[in-house]
């Protein structure tokens, strides 16, 4: 045995032997029983719940909420609403609401087109180099 064949828990630090995941078994069990709780929670509920809601109603800590949602366990299953990263509008996909998403679109756009228009830009120099 080598101490290349474990790994420290993601959760509770703990060394447990390597596997496929990034908690140890124990936290592997934890996390079951929060999925179980939410998924009877939001069963009962009938119909479109938040991360604060499934939280007070199931004590489940809201990172276990958010990582479930992260690996897109809890969004394939059920529509859940979590703010958007930039205003708060309540969204169920993404990271961002539509609106915000179309800003940020439009402003790569328009970091794009000044980088491209710039007669001083490095693309130049690239230019005259190759040839
Ligand atoms: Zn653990
Ligand atoms: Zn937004």
């Amino acid at each position: 045995m080598s101490w290349e064949q474990f790994k420290n828990c993601a959760d509770c630090r703990k060394l447990f032997m390597k596997t496929y995941y990034d908690i140890c078994p124990a936290c592997i069990k934890v996390e079951e029983d929060n999925y179980a709780k939410i998924r009877e929670f939001l069963r009962s509920l009938g119909r479109k719940s938040t991360v604060d809601e499934i939280v007070e109603n199931t004590g489940v800590a809201k990172k276990y909420v958010v990582r479930m949602m992260d690996s897109g366990r809890l969004l394939s299953d059920f529509a859940i609403e979590y703010s958007c990263a930039m205003c708060g509008t309540l969204i169920s996909a993404g990271r961002l609401c539509s609106k915000c998403t179309g800003q940020v679109n439009e402003q790569v756009r328009k970091m794009e087109e000044e980088s491209a228009a710039g007669p001083r830009g490095p693309q130049v120099h690239v230019k005259t180099a190759v040839k």
